[in-house]
């Protein structure tokens, strides 16, 4: 039966170059990043104008998309090189430019044909604000965390405009963008790049009598899966991932898991219980504080504080990177990280599914045997059909 909603686009978070090939190879439509300036993840490792030429080069080869980011607060002063930055990206093509300044907005529909996104920095959450911002001509509204699903597709009807909404990923116990809590507790400027994420640190709360520690403001992680239905039948555009800080292991796993589910779901125009709690085992194998819908169905509240010592849960931890394969002979692995021989490893496939995998015996290059390995040892594998080179290797923890 064909598929009568059309499925959203997959965008996924590129901190660096290598986590870019790694989420566009996985699956995503999209990235999105930062340059050296005005994007918001000072500690990311933000791309320089060589790296943002190579990744939307290598992007468009894939007839995929590049939106970066420049959308933290902006000061007279942060204008003087505006222009400059902007003129360039429009020269090496970037596909949209996500900003939630009006003054920035103004520079760039003056002075480029880059479509702008608004970020979910400006807080849009509802009709009235879409409409303020198409007239001053933006093309997509990323919506606030806040907003539903519902109400993102009253949004759609009442603007016009594409609208973005957050599936997954870290949240902010404010609203986007408008916390100063790291700023007033660690001097980090949140809207500026620099939040130290003092929402998730352990605090005590005193009255009278009593002292009581607790992570009383941090968030529950997003997750929109078991929504996805819902998202294509509101008309969804694109289904955003948050987690540009976070390692290649992530952005393997988020891209190749939403991609599969959105694959899945246009075949079938559903996705079954059984299904669905195959996705949901994956989303559940990399670190993660314990999962909730957010707003995407009714408003947030008490249940989304993540009030627990244990900061993470995950299965699963990154091994390495194949970085040749000999066809019908063996394969190589560029490993990160200690493993013993019997470990069970995982290799992540571009296409669909995974391949489970045991290593008996380790060997280095030479055909030695290993007791163990280490970081950037290179060992050799015999060769499983369909791995691929730079496919991500994780080892069950
Ligand atoms: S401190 Fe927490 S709520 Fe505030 S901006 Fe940072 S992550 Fe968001």
């Amino acid at each position: 039966m064909a598929n009568t909603h059309p499925i959203p686009e997959l965008l996924a978070p590129a901190g660096s170059l290598e986590k870019l090939k790694i989420a566009l190879s996985y699956g995503a439509d999209a990235v999105y990043l930062g340059g050296q300036k005005y994007g918001l993840r000072a500690a990311a490792d933000n791309f320089t104008y060589d790296e943002l030429k190579e990744g939307v080069e290598f992007a468009h080869k894939r007839s995929k998309q590049v939106y970066v980011v420049l959308n933290s607060f902006f000061f007279d002063s942060d204008f003087l090189e505006l222009l400059e930055f902007v003129s360039f990206l429009e020269s090496i093509k970037v596909d949209a430019l996500i900003v939630s300044d009006l003054g920035v907005v103004d520079v760039i529909a003056s002075n480029s044909h880059i479509p702008i996104h608004l970020s979910t920095q400006a807080s849009c959450l509802n009709s009235q604000s879409g409409k303020f911002w198409k007239d001053y001509g933006i093309k997509r509204l990323i919506l606030g965390r806040e907003v539903s699903i519902h109400e993102a597709a009253q949004i759609k009807k009442a603007t016009g405009l594409e609208v973005e909404l957050f599936i997954h990923g870290s949240m902010c116990m404010s609203y986007s963008g408008n916390c100063t809590i790291s700023n007033f507790t660690q001097g980090r400027d949140s809207n500026r790049g620099g939040c130290s994420h003092s929402c998730r640190f352990d605090y005590d709360l005193i009255d009278d009598q009593n002292k009581k520690s607790s992570f009383f403001m941090s968030s529950k992680d997003l997750n929109g899966l078991s929504l996805l239905d819902d998202f294509v039948k509101a008309g969804i555009d694109s289904i955003k991932v948050e987690g540009r800080m976070k390692g290649p292991l992530y952005a393997a796993s988020i891209s190749k898991t939403y991609k599969e589910a959105l694959n899945y779901y246009s075949r079938e125009q559903r996705i079954d219980a059984q299904k669905l709690s195959y996705f949901e085992q994956e989303l559940n194998k990399f670190t993660h504080r314990s999962y909730f819908p957010g707003s995407l169905d009714t408003p947030a509240g008490l249940d989304s504080v993540f009030d627990e010592r244990d900061h993470s849960k995950n299965q699963t931890r990154v091994f390495g990177t194949i970085i040749d394969v000999v066809e019908d002979k063996f394969f190589v692995i560029d490993s990160l990280t200690k493993i013993l021989p019997k470990s069970s490893i995982e290799i992540l496939k571009f296409d669909e599914g995974i391949i489970k995998y045991t290593i008996e015996t380790l060997r280095d290059l030479n055909d030695q045997e290993l007791e163990s390995t280490r970081p950037n040892q290179l060992i050799k594998v015999p060769y499983i059909p369909g791995v691929a080179k730079n496919n991500i290797v994780r080892v069950l923890s």
